[in-house]
């Protein structure tokens, strides 16, 4: 385990072994022709996506958009802005969106209600992990991972000031590292 962090909270193990059921469900719902566009939320969720779509059987495409939330490095604002958008029309597509994280939910709420404006045939939710003691906003989510207690936790993909995204594992950083 690295130096700064406390605890693992969800394994290598675990996180592969449950991205493989979340592509059998989303095999079980997907057909080629639906040919579903996979939007993939930067940069928190690249890991989870590149692992994901190894296991998906249906035709698709993958996207990317950057979002920023406005806040500091551990909380989120409420203040999102598109810093990269998809480089492709949506409408009549179907759309799955696939994020790393829902916390209060302000950042997929934002992200759904401007998708929604291009028409796409249908938009469901994929995310990692899901803390939903810390919601703020009700979003609808199609497929969750993990459902997490409200501790802020980085690796497999997420940082703590843009470090540790490399990690196999999701883990709890040492309080004494925010305080460097
Ligand atoms: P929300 O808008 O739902 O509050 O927050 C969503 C975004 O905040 C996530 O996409 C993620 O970038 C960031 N975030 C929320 N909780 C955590 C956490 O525990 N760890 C990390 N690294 N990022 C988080």
């Amino acid at each position: 385990m690295h130096n700064d962090v406390e605890k693992t909270l969800l394994s290598e193990a675990q996180i592969q072994a449950r991205i493989e059921e979340l592509a059998g469900e989303m095999n079980a719902l997907y057909s080629d022709d639906d040919a579903p566009m996979l939007v993939c939320i930067l940069k928190g969720a690249f890991l989870f996506l590149a692992d994901l779509v190894r296991h998906l059987e249906f035709r698709h495409e993958v996207n990317f958009m950057v979002v920023s939330s406005y806040g500091s490095s551990t909380k989120s604002s409420g203040i999102v802005r598109i810093l990269l958008d998809l480089e492709s029309n949506i409408k009549g597509r179907h759309v799955m969106i696939v994020e790393d994280i829902v916390d209060t939910g302000h950042t997929l709420d934002y992200i759904l209600r401007n998708l929604s404006t291009r028409h796409p045939a249908s938009l469901r939710v994929a995310t990692l992990l899901n803390k939903p003691s810390r919601r703020e906003v009700q979003v609808p989510v199609d497929f969750v991972g993990f459902e997490i207690p409200d501790e802020f936790v980085m690796g497999y993909g997420l940082d703590y000031a843009e470090f540790y995204r490399n990690l196999r594992y999701i883990g709890v950083l040492k309080p004494e590292v925010y305080q460097r």
